[in-house]
């Protein structure tokens, strides 16, 4: 087992083989995400943050469709962008709007918890 096999087994068992932000299994494929974001400019090669760039305390594992929505984005970056898609979704989708008009939606104003807070378990690096 290589380097990177033993990180991504240590990174699977961070969180019990769940995604460190929703909680799901991970699944074949899954993530490594940069908690701290690592954010390249590809004009030059440098980037931000370089110093956490290969530091195992600074990744979660994460699903493919978290993974891609944070993005570059900090944890509370991360979770203000995920509270605003019920304010996209009565902006801009009609099927939305209606699936609530008809009851089939009902919003609440719960805070976004990541698994990793539900579980109490801070990342290693914030
Ligand atoms: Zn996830």
């Amino acid at each position: 087992m290589n380097r990177t096999q033993k990180d991504r087994q240590i990174l699977f068992n961070k969180y019990e083989g769940k995604c460190a932000y929703c909680g799901d299994d991970l699944k074949k494929g899954w993530h490594v995400d940069h908690i701290e974001p690592i954010v390249r400019n590809w004009l030059d090669g440098s980037c931000k943050n370089p110093h956490l760039k290969n530091n195992i305390e600074n990744k979660n594992p994460s699903c493919a469709s978290c993974n891609i929505q944070k993005n570059s984005f900090s944890i509370e970056e991360f979770r203000y962008n995920i509270k605003k898609f019920v304010e996209l979704l009565n902006k801009n989708s009609t099927q939305y709007k209606f699936a609530k008009r008809y009851g089939l939606i009902k919003e609440t104003e719960v805070e976004v918890k990541f698994y990793f807070e539900k579980i109490n378990k801070q990342p290693l690096a914030s």
